[in-house]
């Protein structure tokens, strides 16, 4: 019976502490983009050569040989339009616009993926100081790097080359006839009619 009480206790105590957690960081992923996004978790493997086919020579440089973007000369450094940033190589979904925010940096900058699980982390020291390199967890695909000089509420800021992002924008009102808005990763896949 005592040990009843206790574990009673530990549970309201440990939903208690996650429900404080869940209380201090306002800009939460929503239910439906996690479960996208853990859809989108199974691993994406292709050759040199076949990533060569369906990249341009600048984002294969970027995403499959870690190349870096001159600062101010990406697509996506000022970008203020909302919306999902895909990966440019696989399209899983990797971070959300309103986790974006000014770096001055003049690479897009985040303060958040979409997921924990969309973006993987490896230690880089190719420059000879040790960095934080970030790789799409779906096909990885190099992104950039992730630095502890962030904002609140993460304190880390994902630097990320335009080049291996792909910007799916949200349309502000939903078509009269097509249901409710959905978001562009939310759409179910439609097969194409043979020929
Ligand atoms: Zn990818």
């Amino acid at each position: 019976m005592f040990t009843k009480k206790i574990l009673s206790l530990i549970l309201f105590l440990g939903l208690f502490l996650s429900l404080s957690c869940v209380k201090r960081d306002p800009v939460l992923q929503s239910k439906s983009t996690m479960k996208a996004v853990e859809k989108t978790t199974r691993k994406v493997l292709r050759t040199s050569q076949e990533w060569r086919k369906r990249l341009t020579p600048k984002q294969f440089h970027i995403l499959r040989e870690k190349g870096t973007e001159r600062a101010f000369s990406g697509k996506y450094w000022n970008e203020k339009k909302s919306g999902v940033y895909h990966c440019a190589a696989c399209g899983a979904p990797l971070f959300e616009s309103v986790h974006k925010f000014k770096s001055g940096t003049g690479w897009p900058s985040f303060y958040r993926p979409v997921h924990p699980k969309a973006v993987a982390v490896k230690g880089d020291t190719s420059l000879g100081v040790r960095r934080e390199e970030i790789l799409c967890a779906r096909c990885d695909g190099h992104l950039g790097h992730v630095f502890d000089d962030g904002p609140e509420p993460t304190g880390l800021r994902y630097c990320v080359n335009s080049e291996s992002l792909s910007l799916q924008t949200q349309p502000l009102i939903a078509p009269s006839d097509a249901g409710p808005a959905r978001r562009p990763y939310e759409k179910k896949s439609i097969k194409k009619p043979r020929r």
